[in-house]
């Protein structure tokens, strides 16, 4: 759906309210504390409910990626249109901009939106691939932009031991999903960890170059090697898709955010992970984001506590 559709269909509260109450309770709206179906409409424009049984008003909105702001639905549809029909991403001043609205309130909804993007509940299979990537560090010469590149785009000879770069390390599924998780120290428990939390190995074989520190992940995959010093693909065995989702975040966050801190790169991930994710996805894909970003209430919970590394965390496992 484009943002002249967005704004037709759902220029009111009311009609927001009226898609996310179907994607959320279908015909039976229930309490949102305490789950029981006897409720009551109240007549106003926020579209509030109270609940006969707890004695709670709720509306559709309570726990959320919309609860609490003072944004209407229809700028945040807005905002979620300008997402997710980005090619690679769009800033937080770029929706200023564009709707408006202050830079402090796009950030901290692009942020949210971000969260809605998770999908916790999707787990590998078939022939994945698994890599490391090294974000962030310094360019040797500021001067030199082709130095930038290389620092960004392409892994450390040190693999991040002794740099200051953040490691990420990225599980892909051919023709499917990826999933990314920053991980400080590269050990084999931490790579077997995220594996078997967002694996299945039943059926699946691993792709990985010749890191030692794979080896380890032998005890729980099939696991082919492709040794990088001789050549980059060998038939089936190579991990081109996997260094493919790399080239795509990097770009994306050179063209869109210049850096991204490593506090929040997690998050930035998430963006990027719907968006390959998604990358063949035909539908409305507003109310395909919608009917993820609903079900996100437990990371929510976490919200205001939790550091964007332990809100993926609570999300797709931690160590
Ligand atoms: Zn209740």
């Amino acid at each position: 759906m484009n943002l002249i559709e967005v704004n037709k269909n759902y220029n009111t509260q009311a009609k927001c309210l009226k898609l996310l109450t179907e994607i959320r309770f279908g015909k039976n709206v229930r309490c949102t504390f305490c789950g029981s179906t006897s409720i009551k409409s109240i007549r106003n424009e926020q579209g509030r409910y109270s609940c006969k049984n707890c004695k709670k008003s709720f509306s559709v909105i309570v726990g959320t990626i919309f609860e609490d702001t003072r944004l209407s639905l229809p700028k945040w549809f807005q905002i979620i249109t300008l997402m997710l029909n980005a090619k690679s991403s769009v800033s937080a001043k770029e929706i200023q901009r564009n709707l408006g609205i202050s830079y402090k309130t796009a950030y901290y909804a692009c942020m949210r939106i971000r969260v809605g993007m998770l999908m916790p509940e999707t787990k590998l299979n078939g022939i994945i691939e698994m890599d490391e990537s090294y974000f962030g560090g310094k360019a040797r010469s500021q001067h030199n932009i082709a130095d930038n590149d290389v620092s960004l785009a392409t892994a450390s000879p040190k693999r991040g031991r002794g740099t200051n770069k953040v490691s990420v390390v990225g599980m892909v599924q051919r023709k499917g999903n990826v999933k990314t998780k920053l991980i400080d120290k590269l050990t084999k428990r931490n790579l077997l960890f995220m594996l078997k939390s967002n694996a299945k190995s039943d059926n699946s074989i691993l792709m990985t170059d010749g890191f030692k520190s794979y080896k380890e992940l032998e005890t729980y995959i099939d696991r082919l090697v492709i040794n990088h010093s001789k050549e980059y693909s060998k038939g089936i065995v190579h991990i081109n898709t996997i260094e493919g989702f790399w080239s795509y975040v990097k770009n994306g966050i050179k063209g869109s955010f210049k850096s991204v801190s490593k506090k929040y790169l997690p998050l930035y991930l998430v963006e990027f992970e719907w968006k390959f994710n998604h990358r063949n996805f035909k539908g409305n894909e507003l109310e395909k984001f919608l009917k993820n970003a609903l079900f996100q209430e437990k990371e929510l919970e976490h919200w205001k506590a939790q550091s964007p590394k332990q809100i993926k965390e609570i999300a797709y496992g931690s160590d």
